[in-house]
């Protein structure tokens, strides 16, 4: 029996229209992410790999394995508490103390993790993360990697892969990123930060 199901969404296909189609849903959740699960699954079985949580699988594991888990985790975090159907939200209290501390402002923020996922070469996951001290701090990082493999805390992702935008924005990366500020869950983020 496969140890991994693909997550549900918590919201229905078109719900993060425009920044997400409703048709790069349907192959980035229901094709790509679901290759993923489908891959680990078969890596896994009879392994001592089969009784780990996907996050134990990322920090220990290696090639393949490590690749397909950590894809399965960073497409959780992304569909399923990163994004949601809201619109001008912003982060508030101590995280937002913390971004306005660490970059400057809300604004230059953006700008700046924008510039970071706009410029990341390849495929690969742009991340904001908090140090064991609380500081902030943005990160490129490629192909399925994750913050959790430098110890640091994940807080927000946004996936820079080309299947992430391409049937929506062709080769405009940067303006796929920027319209996903449009949905960021921030109350998710901010739980995350006072972890
Ligand atoms: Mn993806």
């Amino acid at each position: 029996m496969a140890k991994f199901d693909l997550m549900t969404l918590p919201y229905v296909p078109e719900a993060l229209e425009p920044a997400i189609s409703r048709e790069t849903i349907g192959f980035h959740h229901g094709k790509h992410h679901q290759t993923y699960v489908n891959n680990l699954n078969a890596a896994i079985e009879g392994t001592p790999f089969e009784t780990k949580t996907l996050e134990e699988i990322v920090v220990t594991a290696e090639g393949g394995m490590l690749n397909n888990a950590g894809q399965i985790l960073n497409h959780n975090l992304y569909f399923g508490q990163f994004m949601a159907p809201k619109e001008n939200n912003k982060p508030e209290g101590a995280l937002a103390d913390a971004i306005n501390k660490t970059f400057g402002s809300f604004e230059a923020f953006k700008e700046e993790f924008v510039k970071k996922g706009g410029s990341l070469f390849g495929s690969g996951w742009v991340w904001l993360s908090a140090d064991k001290e609380g500081n902030l701090v943005i990160t490129q990082e490629p192909n399925a990697a994750n913050p959790l493999q430098k110890g640091l805390n994940p807080l927000l992702t946004f996936d820079v892969w080309e299947h992430a935008y391409y049937l929506d924005y062709q080769n405009r990366r940067p303006d796929h990123l920027k319209a996903l500020w449009s949905i960021v869950n921030w109350d998710v983020v901010a739980t995350r930060y006072g972890k």
